[in-house]
């Protein structure tokens, strides 16, 4: 396999980890549809080609695009996003173990922590990701995690992620980041010291909303525990979802950059709109995550959140109005999907919960797509135009 022909990441998404010589002269990667292979003599058990084990020749050109991309050591796949969370988090933690996490987690990585976790006898601290002198309180003898999301859903918190990767290397904690909102074209997480970037592939790494998956990317010490218990869990990623990411993942440079700049362009819209109350953007000069973003942040990225000035039944209307974003879950596709997270992801909390979080009933969140900028403004005004 090629390593890299080039030092930039559109470069290196395109051609990192090809065949070399191509496979039959096949210009694109093959899907190996077996799942096991012809034994050779000597063979040790990890080298037994067969897909749970993650080493068919699909995994193998996959995981070296994204070490590639990720500037990590190595890489490792799995059946979901959540696969990815799950297993390293119980790679890295045993019964007895403490974990410190950020305070506004993805809905399923809270549920995992704050119930299956639990259940193994893994013990948790919520902190505040903006208050890092607050964090040495809550450390004790058997810490050993420090995980955090790189923005939060669906507010755009950025996190002082340096302080975090400092804060790890002084107690010996394992850092770990779920980077599924930036995506590693905006943002390298190992490239500032964290031991551990996850993925939920699902997302922008793969773009088109057709397949789940998930990633970690770290150095070979700290992947080998999660590569032990991903053989043994099972949550492998199989052939033809790793050809599917690997096709994806070559535009993703592409697909992000105009993410990037249609977000920019809608949020800048959306502030200077009469009807529109709040934008939660850290491209925006206005969002108090502005520098931080600025500091890590090659792009802001493609999600934003917007609070129009109207009712729920408004927001209804709005909703309804919007004739080219979907009203789905999900992110980072290359079609803008948009969702009321009150009555998805954080449903489960009671209104003065989320009012609390600064999270109001009516906020609407934007996965921002690749269509046309001016479709999608002339979309949205259209859409607020006919709220109530
Ligand atoms: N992390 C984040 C930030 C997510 O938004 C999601 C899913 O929405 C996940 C992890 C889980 O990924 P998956 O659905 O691929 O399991």
């Amino acid at each position: 396999m090629s390593s890299s022909k080039g030092e930039r990441a559109e470069t290196r998404l395109i051609h990192a980890g090809e065949p070399e010589p191509r496979i039959a002269g096949a210009v694109a990667m093959p899907v190996f549809q077996s799942s096991t292979f012809e034994s050779v003599e000597g063979e040790a058990y990890h080298d037994i080609g067969y897909i749970r084990l993650s080493n068919t020749p699909n995994h193998r050109a996959l995981v070296a695009k994204l070490s590639a991309l990720e500037g990590s050591e190595v890489a490792l796949l799995f059946s979901s996003g959540m696969a990815a969370v799950t297993t390293s988090l119980l790679a890295h933690l045993c019964p007895g173990g403490h974990l410190l996490v950020g305070d506004c987690l993805y809905g399923g990585t809270h549920g995992f922590v704050f119930g299956l976790l639990e259940q193994f006898g893994v013990s948790h601290s919520v902190i505040d990701i903006n208050a890092p002198e607050t964090w040495e309180s809550v450390l004790c003898e058997d810490s050993r995690v420090i995980y955090t999301e790189v923005m939060t859903n669906p507010l755009l918190e950025v996190a002082d992620h340096d302080a975090v990767v400092r804060f790890a290397k002084a107690h010996g904690l394992i850092s770990m980041i779920d980077n599924t909102f930036a995506s590693p074209v905006n943002f390298r997480p190992c490239e500032i010291g964290y031991d551990l970037s996850i993925q939920s592939a699902s997302k922008y790494l793969n773009g088109h909303s057709d397949i789940v998956g998930g990633t970690v990317a770290g150095r070979q010490a700290h992947l080998d525990p999660i590569k032990h218990h991903l053989d043994y869990l099972g949550g492998c990623m199989d052939p033809h979802q790793a050809w599917l990411l690997h096709r994806g993942m070559k535009t993703l440079a592409v697909r992000v950059g105009r993410q990037n700049a249609n977000a920019q362009r809608l949020a800048r819209m959306l502030a200077e709109h009469p009807r529109v109350c709040a934008v939660n953007y850290p491209g925006l000069a206005a969002s108090p995550w502005h520098s931080r973003a600025r500091a890590l942040f090659d792009g802001f990225g493609g999600m934003l959140s917007f609070e129009p000035d109207t009712s729920s039944e408004g927001v209804d209307a709005l909703l309804k109005a919007l004739k080219i974003p979907l009203l789905a879950p999900s992110l980072g596709g290359v079609e803008s999907l948009v969702t009321l997270p009150a009555k998805t992801s954080h449903a489960g909390l009671s209104t003065s919960q989320r009012d609390a979080m600064g999270l109001s009933d009516r906020l609407i969140r934007v996965s921002v797509g690749i269509e046309h900028i001016e479709d999608l403004i002339i979309d949205f005004e259209q859409a607020l135009a006919s709220m109530h």
